[in-house]
């Protein structure tokens, strides 16, 4: 097959994209874990959401399972980066499994904030995707104090016990423009209605946005790399929709992309979700470069240094050299 190649053909590349802290940790604690106890290592749930990342680990000797009833007594368990509920620690500490938790630790943080304002009696607005494990894990903390908001829909129809007594935190992985808007309007049906202590949409979330934002400007097509249900990579496909691409696609890998979306397009941007490994990034871009979109510029919106220690069930073995 031969394809136009005109000079003007680029590809602008988002930074930041792919990995962020709290999945680099996730993915280590596997990786360590098999090769600390050997495998098989079994994992609760995607430990991310990327089928890719999931293959590699399998291959390696990780097993990923739905519930920890499926682990067998006395087996190492990996909790995934999106949290789980006490409820699913206690099942583990009664089957006897060891567990290594790698939520990741801003989902703990709002897992803490959830506990603390339930203590305080507040009924507790969850801002959220139904269904999604982070929203159960969280919800698990203080099932009689959180209400989900699953959208701008629901803002109406929500009950609360006490409109006076209301705190609203979220997901972590959400569209920060949508969020501002769904607190907005539920401000305006629940005036009293607080803030709570700090952001709950991760610092890796909100980069990945803005930067997706800054190409989109500029490009006919963004291409974002990440699994179907990775919910920050779905954010980004629908903040470049917002904000000038004329046509955004999510894909797995390079192989997903179709010819006929470059129809036409002189300028393709491409970023990735916060659980894409980079070599699926260069996947794309030999691909984009074999049809005429050899011009890469990588734009660059903020810089990122966040990083977090391995979970410290890990930390204690691996200083004693088990
Ligand atoms: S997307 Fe944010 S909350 Fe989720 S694992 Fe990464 S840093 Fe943690």
């Amino acid at each position: 097959m031969t394809f136009e190649t005109p000079a003007t053909r680029r590809v602008l590349v988002a930074r930041p994209r792919g990995y962020c802290a709290g999945v680099d940790r996730a993915v280590q604690a596997v990786e360590k874990a098999l090769e600390l106890y050997g495998a098989p290592v079994y994992v609760r749930k995607q430990i991310v959401h990327n089928t890719h990342v999931v293959r590699t680990l399998e291959k390696r000797g990780a097993i990923f399972v739905e519930e920890t009833e499926e682990v067998p007594e006395g087996a190492i368990v990996v909790f995934s980066a999106h949290g789980v509920s006490p409820a699913v620690h206690r099942e583990a500490a009664e089957r006897g499994l060891r567990t290594i938790d790698a939520t990741c630790p801003l989902v703990t943080k709002v897992h803490n904030e959830a506990r603390r304002f339930a203590s305080q009696d507040y009924d507790i607005l969850l801002i959220g995707h139904e269904g999604h494990e982070e929203v159960e894990g969280t919800a698990g903390e203080a099932p009689d104090h959180i209400r989900l908001v699953d959208g701008l829909g629901a803002v109406d129809t929500v009950e609360v016990k006490d409109p006076d007594r209301l705190v609203w935190l979220s997901q972590t992985t959400l569209s920060v423009d949508e969020t501002t808007e769904t607190v907005t309007r539920l401000k305006e049906r629940f005036p009293n209605l607080i803030d709570p202590p700090s952001d709950d949409i991760c610092y890796a979330t909100q980069n990945r946005q803005v930067a997706v934002k800054e190409i989109a400007a500029e490009a006919q097509l963004v291409i974002v790399v990440g699994s179907q249900n990775s919910s920050n990579s779905k954010r980004l496909v629908e903040v470049a929709l917002d904000h000038g691409a004329d046509a955004s696609h999510l894909v797995d890998d390079a192989s997903f992309i179709r010819d006929e979306w470059l129809d036409g397009v002189t300028t393709v941007g491409v970023t990735s979700g916060a659980s894409v490994p980079e070599d699926l990034v260069d996947g794309v871009l030999a691909h984009l470069a074999e049809r005429g979109f050899a011009d890469v510029e990588e734009v660059e919106s903020v810089q990122e240094s966040v990083r977090f220690a391995l979970p410290h069930e890990l930390r204690k073995d691996l200083r004693a050299g088990v």
